[in-house]
């Protein structure tokens, strides 16, 4: 590969980093001369990937031209099966959004009804009126290991009978554009980097507190993927060993007591003892419907069985955090996932309870942030890992 083929991601990503640079940044942030920075920018202009943004005069006085990355060179679409929802995003090469479709999803739907209903998605974003140019390569998450050389989504254990189903074949096949897929918290991770809290940050975690619990960590500004490429499973850490049974097999997990799923559980248990009116009349006496959305919802309202589900989920959320910043040392902590920001009592007492268990020493090195992208989070990270398509490896 020749040299300049080699800085070509690199000038990308620091283009579309910055926003609008000069040759003469391009050169200096690559270390290359002149010349070779002047190829690499015609080959770029050449393909449409970078823009022209105006001049500024630089301090010798001389008027300098300003590139930015051409935004509309090509869309991207990603997909994000959650627990409770699909979310599809129409993306342009910024990782900006141009159109979003959402679809809610019940518990316990079948395979092939999940995979449809994504596929339906998909196909209204390639339709979409708000595309600024053809979509490029499709970019697929889904809660559980996935294996991203193959596009496999290995197991989601929320998703009954959802095992090694091979996303990056089924979609390509169907729509015939390349498939980038990726674990759920990873793909929300990357677009944080890209568009949220994230950017700029070296080493910061992410967890994706909603219907599972995902984590991904950043450290050295690099991803943690672990020996089997399933790092960041805090979902799965113990915080109660006499605990309820989890979806892994084990009992205690974090997941099991504090997920979205483990509220509407709990919820339908208090609203058959008779311990919340207000529940029982959100969900029209259907105890087995209810959802973490409507516990969020009845403790704004003041129920109080509703806001005691959401502390006892809050506390456990914050004290496995605390390990895992213990571990890690994070400069930065992302809350995101549909718990976060329907109702503050969760995040109130996560931050709490990072306040108590962290190290003082380790606690002070930490900031703590809601996800400003919320649960579009997946589901842009998947368009910009699809971006990758013609951006190349960051
Ligand atoms: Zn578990």
């Amino acid at each position: 590969m020749g040299r300049v083929a080699e800085k070509r991601p690199k000038a990308l990503t620091f283009i579309r980093q910055k926003g609008e640079i000069s040759r003469g940044d391009l050169a200096a942030e690559l270390s290359l001369d002149k010349k070779t920075v002047s190829n690499l920018v015609e080959e770029l202009f050449a393909e449409s990937l970078i823009a022209s943004a105006g001049f500024r005069d630089s301090i010798a006085g001389r008027r300098q031209e300003l590139l930015t990355l051409n935004g509309s060179h090509s869309n991207f679409i990603g997909i994000d099966l959650g627990g409770t929802h699909i979310i599809g995003i129409l993306a342009d090469l910024n990782g900006r959004s141009l159109d979003r479709v959402f679809f809610e999803i019940r518990p316990g739907l079948a395979v092939e009804i999940i995979l449809d209903q994504m596929k339906t998605i998909c196909r209204k974003l390639m339709e979409s009126k708000q595309a600024s140019a053809p979509v490029r390569a499709i970019g697929i998450c889904a809660p559980g290991f996935i294996d991203s050389a193959t596009g496999t989504s290995i197991v989601a254990e929320n998703i009954p009978g959802w095992q090694d189903v091979h996303l990056r074949d089924i979609f390509q096949k169907e729509f015939n554009r390349p498939v980038h897929a990726e674990d759920s918290s990873r793909a929300y991770a990357l677009a944080e980097k890209w568009l949220g809290d994230g950017r700029g940050r070296e080493d910061f975690l992410l967890t994706d507190l909603g219907y599972g619990i995902g984590m991904a960590i950043i450290v050295n500004g690099l991803l943690l993927r672990g020996a089997g490429n399933k790092s960041g499973e805090i979902g799965h850490t113990i915080v109660a060993p006499d605990g309820p049974l989890c979806s892994c097999g084990n009992h205690g997990c974090l997941e099991a007591v504090a997920s979205g799923r483990a509220i509407a559980r709990d919820a339908a248990a208090g609203i058959h003892a008779g311990r919340s009116g207000l529940l029982k009349g959100l969900t029209h006496g259907r105890a087995e419907s209810v959802t973490a959305q409507d516990v969020a919802i009845a403790a704004s309202m003041g129920d109080v069985f509703s806001t005691e589900l959401l502390r006892a989920a809050g506390n456990l959320a914050g004290l496995a955090l605390a390990n895992a910043v213990n571990i890690i040392n994070p400069s930065l902590l992302i809350l995101g996932g549909g718990l976060i920001g329907t109702n503050r009592t969760m995040e109130e007492c996560v931050a709490r309870a990072l306040a108590t268990h962290c190290m003082k020493g380790i606690f002070k090195d930490l900031e703590l942030r809601v996800s400003r992208l919320g649960i579009d989070g997946s589901a842009l990270g998947c368009g910009i890992l699809a971006a990758a398509e013609v951006l190349g490896p960051a």
